[in-house]
């Protein structure tokens, strides 16, 4: 009996890395490949009591870690208590080696999503609006790709700190929101943008960002996009944008996305945690896309960005903060003993 249960385990454990699936798609760029599934939430069955329904999982990561031992069942990394929860239906990560771009919007390259998934982005913030959008992906058990402004990092990192303890992707939207197409920035002027806010992230987080990025307003220039290849940083336009900064009230944002997402089928779903109508068309928004049929597609970076020194270093020094400042916490105060 003990044996048996010890091989179903193993089966389950065989199913899970089974499930891991590659997505390749033809490519003029032969360095850039679209994200690899790393976990599919349908294919893991837990072997528990099985009377009521097995809630949607949040995030279940396939990795050599995941041990059965004979007698003991898997553990679930986190539990949902909402059992009707949109959810995460797979979990893809970007190998983002020579700055792959995604959203046909400007990017038509790399087409991973099927029919039905959607992707849940949020541009500007941190900001005092951010708690409520993560209160609401955290009811509904989802994640999501963030797009912080290196500013407001600076203004907000304890609110920025909470985006990445929920589990969502932290990327960079510049460090002032800068359109990088300008004629007016200099190409000095655009990798400072860039830079400094990927540094202005870290500073905040205590931790590398991913490397994924999104141009303010969408505006991009071929030296930019140049730029971001060289530092192998994912580029993000999107599918469907939400229009929420020109809407002038929740249902606005409501209609507008379901109504592109009804026509398209699918895609990267651009809104702005700064705003109040966005946080407020959210709890609706997202009971929607699960009345709908549509899934979420949680991205993660198969890396974090290493930061240039410089850049965190000119931070410092620009907020004044003491050289300590750009040490992660961890590395100050050290538990030995609890
Ligand atoms: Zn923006």
């Amino acid at each position: 009996m003990r044996n048996a249960f010890g091989l179903m385990c193993a089966c389950v454990v065989s199913a899970a890395v089974i499930a891991a699936v590659w997505f390749w798609t033809s490519s003029p760029r032969a360095d850039v490949a679209a994200p690899q599934t790393v976990a599919a939430r349908k294919a893991e069955p837990l072997p528990v009591a099985a009377a009521k329904p097995v809630p949607p999982r949040e995030d279940v990561e396939v990795t050599a870690a995941l041990s059965a031992k004979p007698g003991a069942p898997v553990p679930a990394k986190s539990t949902c208590a909402n059992a009707d929860a949109l959810g995460v239906s797979r979990v893809v990560v970007v190998d983002t080696t020579g700055g792959p771009g995604f959203g046909f919007q400007q990017f038509k390259q790399l087409d991973f999503l099927t029919d039905k998934e959607v992707v849940l982005t949020f541009d500007d913030g941190p900001w005092p609006t951010t708690p409520s959008v993560l209160k609401t992906l955290a009811e509904e058990c989802t994640k999501a790709v963030f797009f912080p402004i290196g500013k407001h990092s600076t203004y907000h990192p304890e609110i920025l700190k909470q985006v990445a303890a929920a589990g969502h992707t932290v990327g960079s939207h510049t460090w002032s929101h800068a359109h990088l197409d300008s004629k007016k920035l200099s190409e000095a002027q655009v990798k400072e943008e860039i830079e400094k806010g990927f540094s202005a992230i870290k500073l905040a987080l205590g931790a590398n960002p991913a490397p994924f990025f999104r141009f303010p307003a969408l505006q991009h220039n071929p030296a930019s996009v140049d730029y971001l290849g060289s530092r192998n940083i994912a580029m993000f336009s999107c599918d469907i944008d939400s229009f929420d900064y020109k809407s002038k009230d929740a249902a606005q944002i409501i209609n507008t996305v379901m109504t592109k997402l009804d026509k398209q089928g699918k895609g990267i779903i651009l809104m702005h945690d700064l705003q109040k109508h966005t946080a407020e068309a959210l709890p609706t928004l997202l009971r929607r896309l699960k009345a709908g049929g549509y899934k979420v597609v949680q991205m993660k970076a198969k890396e974090s960005l290493e930061t240039l020194a410089e850049y965190d270093a000119g931070l410092i020094k620009d907020m004044k903060l003491p050289a300590v400042a750009s040490r992660p916490v961890g590395s100050v105060v050290q538990t030995v003993s609890d």
